[in-house]
């Protein structure tokens, strides 16, 4: 899975919806890229 520009994610880590960092880490609590779960508009989780 690849960071998608201007997708929103749900972090596991925080809960929070978030865009991520351009290292594509958490800006709320930092966590890596892999705790993090594409959703869509709604926050519903997207099945890869
Ligand atoms: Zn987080």
């Amino acid at each position: 899975m690849e960071l998608e520009p201007g997708r929103k994610y749900r972090c596991a880590i925080c809960g929070q919806i978030v865009t991520p960092l351009a290292d594509g880490s958490c800006p709320i609590c930092g966590a890596p890229f892999e705790m993090l779960v594409p959703v869509d508009e709604d926050g519903n989780d997207i099945a890869e």
